[in-house]
């Protein structure tokens, strides 16, 4: 664009021509501001959208989290019962590992101790 105005202002010409020719950048100056102006308008629009969506997915993120806790949690901790525990790895049942069956062991975020499960098997 900036090099088509160039050639514009820069080839030779009588002072008519070049009149008309300044109108014609005006006009077209006129249509880049304009199309400007709308294009913010736009990106505004979008920036508020996205923090609105970018809220809600922190609320909806914030509810899930709930969800897995609590009540709904999987497993809690053997010793105090917070849901947050870390997935350590897993070892044979000391009952029923010779039958393949193997125990979960999880380390609680809340108070360090270790809990194991028996692994579900549906
Ligand atoms: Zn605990």
């Amino acid at each position: 664009m900036l090099q088509l105005f160039e050639k514009i202002i820069n080839e030779d010409g009588s002072s008519a021509i070049l009149k008309d020719r300044l109108t014609i950048l005006k006009d077209m100056y006129a249509e880049i501001e304009k199309a400007c102006a709308e294009l913010q308008a736009k990106n505004g629009a979008l920036q508020s959208e996205l923090e609105q969506e970018r809220s809600r997915a922190d609320r909806l993120q914030n509810e899930l989290d709930t969800l897995k806790s609590g009540v709904f949690a999987k497993y809690v901790c053997d010793h105090c019962g917070s849901p947050k525990l870390t997935r350590k790895g897993n070892r044979p049942d000391p009952t029923f590992g010779d039958l393949g069956v193997k125990q979960l062991i999880f380390s609680c975020q809340a108070c360090g101790q270790e809990s194991a499960f028996i692994e579900e098997r549906l």
